[in-house]
C-alpha cells in the first residue's frame, strides 16, 4: 500500500468537506425538530413517556452526529498538518481505498482489527 498522492488527498478532502456539510445539515434539522416540539400545542395529547423516549433518541442521534463531526474536523486538521492517511498506531499508510470508504479512519485496517478500535 502506498501513501496518498496529492490528487488522492485532494479528493479525500473534498469528500470530508461534503460529509461535514451533510452532518451539519442533519444537526440543524435536529435543532429545528426540537423547537417545533416545544412550541407545539398538542403536547398534552402525547404520552409523556413517548415524548421522553423520542427526545432521548434524538439526543443520542445528535450526539452521534456531533462525534462524527469532530472526527471529520480532526481529519481535516490532519490534512492541513500533513499527517492525514497515516495510521495513528503503527505509522503506516491507511490506504486510499479504505479512506475513500471511511475518510475519518485513523487506523489502518490491520491495527483496527488488532485494537478493535471503536470507530463508528
Ligand atoms: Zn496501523
Amino acid at each position: 500500500m502506498d501513501y496518498l498522492s496529492p490528487q488522492q488527498l485532494e479528493e479525500l478532502k473534498e469528500l470530508l468537506l461534503k460529509r461535514r456539510e451533510e452532518v451539519l445539515n442533519r444537526i440543524r434539522n435536529f435543532v429545528e425538530g426540537d423547537t417545533f416540539k416545544v412550541s407545539n400545542e398538542v403536547r398534552d395529547e402525547i404520552d409523556t413517556a413517548d415524548l421522553e423516549m423520542e427526545r432521548e433518541k434524538l439526543l443520542r442521534l445528535r450526539e452521534r452526529e456531533t462525534k462524527y463531526l469532530h472526527k471529520i474536523e480532526y481529519a481535516l486538521r490532519k490534512i492541513e498538518e500533513g499527517t492525514y492517511g497515516i495510521c495513528e498506531n503503527c505509522g503506516g499508510p491507511i490506504g486510499y481505498e479504505r479512506l475513500k470508504a471511511r475518510p475519518v479512519a485513523i487506523y489502518c485496517i490491520n491495527c483496527k482489527i488488532k485494537l478493535e478500535a471503536e470507530e463508528d
